[in-house]
């Protein structure tokens, strides 16, 4: 049931099959964006949205009376919800949960209509929560690192995942920093993940101590760039490519093409206006081939000894 496209709606009009309540709410104070425009943009950017979540379970950001009101990072079902796919999965504490995973776009919809503005998937599919499809580095900047230094580690990374003989994707987090996302051959099981992950960020701190520091607790190091490979775990979610974030200016997370990122200013380059615009200018997807890509760890781990 595709979302129909985003136009000029009334109170009480649908989306697809859901109501928007409340379409005149601003969500972004500072913004001036309303609810009705963060359901028109979700449905305007479906096609590119939709494979980064469906079939996987998803934490979300709901900020129901606005970013500027209480925010809530949610992990389990909402209740309520009718247009979403639900799965008992087991938590970390051998208890079992109730998690939510997009089906189509109806189920994005109505997730917007609940009040959530991000969108939070697993490295796995709800199919197969036990195996991990992708590996994600998420560069997280010290306070006072500059954008070039993050272009830089970006790019460290890209090469020497290729000389790993691994091929990576990069994207925007439409915050302060930038992810690095290695597509395996689905069915890694997550204790390979995070072992390789820990490695290769541990690899690259000792390698550029002055660059890197890849330890949890020295994280926000000033001067330094925490390369965060604690995403890579059973449970552990990374943000969603085109998902909005609940930040002043709506910003998204945004695929790129490596040879984009020398024209990057910022992590935050791209929000719930350009995107679109992007969006209807791409002739080719820049993260074209992310699902067909079967790497594997299993030689690679060896060159970690
Ligand atoms: P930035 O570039 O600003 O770091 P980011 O999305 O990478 O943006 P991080 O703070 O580095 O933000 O968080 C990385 C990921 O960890 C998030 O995308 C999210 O999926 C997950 N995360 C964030 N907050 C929480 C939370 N409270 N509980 C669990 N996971 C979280
Ligand atoms: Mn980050
Ligand atoms: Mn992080």
């Amino acid at each position: 049931r595709p979302a129909r496209a985003a136009t000029r709606r009334q109170a009480g009009q649908s989306t697809g099959d859901i109501v928007i309540s409340h379409p005149d709410r601003v969500v972004y104070p500072e913004d001036g964006i309303t609810k009705q425009q963060v359901a028109d943009y979700y449905a305007s950017v479906m096609r590119w949205f939709l494979p980064s979540v469906a079939g996987r379970p998803v934490s979300v950001i709901r900020c129901p009376e606005g970013t500027a009101k209480a925010c809530f990072f949610q992990k389990h079902m909402i209740q309520g919800l009718k247009h979403v796919g639900s799965a008992k999965l087991k938590e970390e504490s051998g208890a079992q949960a109730t998690y939510i995973y997009p089906l189509d776009a109806v189920s994005v919809i109505e997730l917007v209509q609940f009040g959530v503005l991000e969108f939070h998937p697993w490295g796995a599919t709800v199919e197969q929560p036990d195996r991990a499809d992708r590996v994600v580095f998420d560069l997280d900047p010290g306070d006072d690192v500059g954008w070039e230094r993050v272009v830089a580690a970006a790019r460290l990374v890209h090469r020497r995942l290729s000389q790993l003989g691994l091929e990576s994707f990069l994207r925007t987090t439409g915050g302060k920093g930038l992810h690095v996302v290695v597509p395996l051959n689905p069915g890694c099981p997550w204790p390979q993940v995070k072992d390789f992950a820990r490695a290769f960020a541990g690899t690259l701190a000792q390698a550029h101590p002055l660059e890197f520091v890849a330890t949890a607790s020295k994280a926000r190091r000033n001067g330094l760039i925490y390369v965060d490979y604690l995403r890579n775990s059973r449970g552990a979610t990374s943000v969603a490519s085109y998902s909005l974030r609940a930040r002043p200016g709506a910003p998204v997370a945004m695929p790129l093409r490596w040879a984009e990122l020398g024209k990057l200013k910022s992590g935050r380059d791209f929000d719930i206006r350009s995107t679109p615009k992007r969006l209807a200018r791409l002739r080719t997807d820049p993260w074209a081939g992310v699902d067909t890509l079967r790497q594997n760890l299993d030689q690679v781990m060896k060159k970690f000894g």
